[in-house]
């Protein structure tokens, strides 16, 4: 059985003193059995080397942004995967909308970025995701299974198993409208084939499938109790303890009967 898997994107949010109080109050909160389910914060870089510190003895993990191709050199602004090693992290967020829209990333440069990840010991979660416009067009499919064929592209049997995948329709970011359960189940369940076409059923059998966009603690229980939504990449309710709290109670609480 696949364990749930929730993760906190901060996004540019949360100085240093902001980031401090943010991580303190989520591990007052975390007062419960997590039944197994994984938690991830990713605050901005200047936070990581902090949270990694203050995150030190609990079960929470340790995830970046974003990063770039290679571990040194002139590549001013960049992050290397070396680096964030060293930081203290294990995940790294890769092709998210946002980066896709406002920074021009392609389906190719996120594969080379997600090959690097894994090479370099990070996990990757690579974010999928159709617009509103093809969605309405209906050729959500069509766009979710060029950007997974694409992202994936090259990536090792051996290493498949441990990417994360994230499906985060671009029209339910940051909007408040989420997509309704059924929607992402039937998403959710075309990745899962096309990994099972990719590698094999009992590889995508065991690939985790997150969902993100306008995940709340209000609607997380029915997404998560989807058979195909092994978790979730949480926006905006991640930056309020409480909140992002609420999310990994349903989490912990999805596989119990
Ligand atoms: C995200 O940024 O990955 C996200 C899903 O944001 P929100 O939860 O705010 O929609």
């Amino acid at each position: 059985m696949r364990s749930k898997v929730i993760a906190g994107n901060w996004k540019m949010n949360k100085d240093l003193g902001e980031s401090e109080k943010l991580i303190k109050d989520l591990k007052m909160s975390l007062n419960f059995d997590l039944g197994g389910t994984r938690v991830i914060i990713c605050p901005p870089y200047p936070s990581l080397a902090l949270a990694a510190k203050l995150l030190e003895g609990t079960s929470i993990e340790l995830g970046a942004q974003n990063m770039y191709t290679e571990n040194e050199g002139a590549f001013t602004g960049e992050v290397s995967p070396k680096m964030l090693k060293a930081a203290g992290c294990k995940y790294v967020i890769l092709g998210h909308s946002e980066r896709r829209q406002y920074f021009a990333e392609s389906n190719e440069f996120i594969n080379t970025k997600a090959r690097k990840a894994l090479s370099s010991g990070l996990i990757p979660i690579i974010c999928v995701g159709e617009t509103l416009e093809e969605r309405e067009k209906n050729i959500t499919d069509q766009i979710v299974s060029v950007q997974v064929k694409a992202c994936l592209k090259e990536i090792a049997a051996a290493d498949i198993e441990r990417v994360i995948v994230a499906y985060e329709p671009v029209w339910a970011i940051g909007t408040g409208k989420n997509a309704t359960p059924q929607q992402a189940q039937d998403v959710h369940r075309l990745i899962r084939k096309l990994v099972s076409q990719l590698y094999s059923i009992q590889v995508a059998d065991r690939v985790i499938i997150q969902y993100g966009g306008s995940v709340k603690p209000d609607n997380s229980a029915d997404l998560l109790h989807q058979p195909d939504i092994d978790g979730a990449l949480v926006g905006g309710a991640c930056l309020k303890a409480d909140s992002f709290a609420g999310i990994i109670r349903a989490a912990a609480s999805s596989g119990k009967k």
